[in-house]
C-alpha cells in the first residue's frame, strides 16, 4: 500500500460483497432489511458516486438499516444514490493505521483485507455488510461502546456531497458542525463520499471468548455491568419470552483479540454459511415457537462458562452466516426495536413485562452497555444499557407495541435508534432527542429545501 496518506494514481479496486440486491433503472420496491415498510424508487449505482449523488434524493448502502432510513419517500420523483460500486481504497498509512476509503467499501470488504495485516475497524456493528457511509449516517456502535464510542470518535475527516451538487471536505476544524451532524444524521445532510478512518492494531486475528449462562434478569445484567471492565466487547443474548423470576435469563458473551501467543497457527477461516431460498408462509414465526426457540438457545448453553478462541467473523456477525434470513418473518416482515434506558434490572422488568403484555415476541434479543453519548445530535447511544428485539410485524398491534414502548421510553429519558425504527411517532421522537433543534437548523442551513429525504424523514420530521 501507498505510504502516508498519498492518493494512488490507480487506487486499488474492490468489490463489495454483494447484498442480495439488484441493480435497477426504472422503480422497484425497496425495503430496509425487516422488509416493512416496502416503497417504490429507483436505485442509481455507479463507481462515481459524485455522479449519482447530484439530485439524488438519498444516498442508500447495503440496506441494513431495518426500517424505512434508506428508503425514498413515497413518489420522490428523484434517484436513490446506491453507493455500493463506489468502494476503493484511496491512501493507507501502515505506520498511523489511517485509512481512506470511498463510501461505498464494505465493513466485510475492510476486514478481510486488514485483519492479517494486524488492523481492525475500531468499531464492528452485529453485520458486516454494511458500508462506510451507512456505518457514518448512523454512527453505529459495537460492543465495544463502553471504551471505544461510537464510530465517530474514529472517524477523522469527511467529503460530503450537499444537496446543491457542492463538495466539502469536512473534520473537527474544518465545518466541525457539519462533520458531526453527518453522525447519526441518517445520510440528511449530504451524501458522503469519502471517510478517513483511523483504525486499530490487532496482535491477531483470533477473538479470545468466554461466555456464561445467568438464570434471570436480576442476574444477567449487573454481570454485563461488571464484565466491561475487564473487557473491551461484552454483549448479552436474552430470552425474553420467560417468565416471573426467570425473566430475562440469558448468555453473556465477552471476548477481546487473542495475543500472538494465544492465537492457533494460520488464519481464521469462515465457517460454512447457507441462505433461506424463500419468504416462510406468514405466521411461522410466533410467539410460540419464538418462546420453544428461546428456551433451547437458553439451555444449549453449559452451566458453566465456556472459553474458546474463535474467528472474529463468528464472534462478531454470527448472523451473517445465514444469507437473507429475514425471510422466515414471512410477507409482513419484522421491525427492530432498539432502545437506550437506565441499565437498572427494575426498569428493565417493567419494561420486559409491558413487551410481554402487549403480545411482543423476539428470539434475537441483544442487551449492550451503552457508553459516552456520540457527538451527533441525533446519535442514538448515551449511558445506559440498550436492548434490541426483533418483533414480526401483527399490523396495528405493532404499531401499538412500539407506540406502548416509546411512552415508556420517553419517561425513562431514554430514546430508541432510527437505523431500526419504522414505527416511532414524530411526537414521541421529539421527546427523545433533545438536540433535534440543533440537527434541525444544521438541515436549513445545508438543505433548506429538504431535498435530501426519506421515508423515515417526512415521518419524524415532515417535510
Ligand atoms: C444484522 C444486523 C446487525 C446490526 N448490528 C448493528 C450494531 O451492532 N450496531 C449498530 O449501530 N447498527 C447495527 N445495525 C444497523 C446498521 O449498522 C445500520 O443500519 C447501517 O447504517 C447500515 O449500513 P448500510 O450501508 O447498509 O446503510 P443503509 O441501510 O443503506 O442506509 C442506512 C442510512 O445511512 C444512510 N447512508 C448510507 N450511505 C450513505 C452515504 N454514502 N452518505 C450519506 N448517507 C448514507 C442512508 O440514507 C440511511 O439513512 C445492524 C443491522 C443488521 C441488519
Amino acid at each position: 500500500m501507498k505510504g502516508p496518506m498519498a492518493r494512488p494514481d490507480s487506487p486499488v479496486k474492490l468489490r463489495s460483497v454483494p447484498s442480495g440486491d439488484t441493480p435497477a433503472a426504472s422503480p422497484r420496491p425497496m425495503a430496509g432489511w425487516g422488509q416493512h415498510p416496502v416503497v417504490d424508487g429507483v436505485e442509481r449505482l455507479s463507481e462515481k458516486l459524485p455522479e449519482v449523488a447530484r439530485g439524488a434524493v438519498l444516498s442508500r448502502g447495503l440496506g441494513r438499516a431495518y426500517g424505512d432510513a434508506a428508503l425514498p419517500p413515497q413518489n420522490a420523483g428523484a434517484h436513490v444514490a446506491g453507493s455500493r460500486l463506489a468502494d476503493r481504497l484511496l491512501a493507507f498509512d501502515e505506520r498511523t493505521g489511517v485509512l481512506r476509503a470511498e463510501a461505498g467499501l464494505s465493513l466485510a470488504a475492510l476486514n478481510r483485507l486488514f485483519w492479517p495485516r494486524g488492523f481492525s475497524s475500531p468499531v464492528s456493528t452485529g453485520t458486516a455488510f454494511v458500508t462506510l457511509g451507512g456505518m457514518v449516517a448512523s454512527d453505529v456502535h459495537g460492543r465495544n461502546h463502553h471504551v471505544a464510542g461510537c464510530f465517530g470518535e474514529h472517524v477523522r475527516a469527511l467529503r460530503v456531497q450537499l444537496a446543491d451538487g457542492r463538495i466539502l471536505d469536512v473534520d473537527p476544524e474544518n465545518e466541525p458542525e457539519l462533520f458531526h451532524g453527518c453522525f447519526g444524521g441518517m445520510g440528511l445532510l449530504g451524501h458522503v463520499l469519502e471517510v478517513e478512518l483511523q483504525l486499530v492494531r490487532i496482535p491477531s486475528p483470533w477473538i479470545w471468548s468466554e461466555s456464561e449462562r445467568y438464570g434471570s434478569l436480576e442476574e444477567l445484567l449487573p454481570a454485563l455491568l461488571e464484565e466491561r471492565s475487564r473487557w473491551p466487547y461484552a454483549v448479552a443474548w436474552l430470552d425474553c419470552q420467560s417468565r416471573g423470576a426467570a425473566l430475562g435469563r440469558g448468555i453473556l458473551m465477552m471476548g477481546r483479540w487473542a495475543s500472538a501467543a494465544e492465537a492457533p497457527e494460520g488464519a481464521p477461516k469462515s465457517g460454512p454459511r447457507f441462505g433461506i431460498p424463500f419468504r416462510f408462509p406468514r405466521g411461522v414465526v410466533n410467539r410460540h415457537t419464538l418462546r420453544i426457540l428461546n428456551r433451547l438457545w437458553y439451555l444449549r448453553h453449559p452451566g458453566q462458562r465456556q472459553a474458546r478462541i474463535v474467528g472474529p467473523e463468528s464472534f462478531f456477525y454470527p448472523l451473517d452466516r445465514i444469507a437473507n434470513w429475514h425471510r422466515v418473518f414471512g410477507p409482513r416482515g419484522f421491525t427492530q426495536y432498539q432502545c437506550v434506558i437506565p441499565a437498572e434490572p427494575a426498569v428493565y422488568r417493567e419494561f420486559l413485562e409491558r413487551f410481554q403484555r402487549g403480545g411482543g415476541s423476539s428470539f434475537v434479543t441483544v442487551f449492550k452497555d451503552c457508553g459516552a453519548a456520540g457527538k451527533g445530535p441525533l446519535s442514538f447511544p448515551q449511558p445506559g444499557a440498550s436492548l434490541a428485539l426483533d418483533i414480526p410485524i401483527r399490523g396495528d398491534r405493532t404499531r401499538a407495541l412500539v407506540d406502548s414502548l416509546n411512552d415508556f421510553v420517553v419517561a425513562q429519558g431514554g430514546r430508541i435508534y432510527l437505523a431500526k425504527d419504522a414505527f416511532t411517532s414524530p411526537e414521541h421522537f421529539r421527546r427523545m432527542y433533545s438536540r433535534l433543534s440543533e440537527f434541525e437548523a444544521l438541515r436549513e442551513r445545508w438543505d433548506p429545501e429538504c431535498r435530501i429525504s426519506s421515508t423515515q424523514s417526512r415521518r419524524l420530521l415532515g417535510r
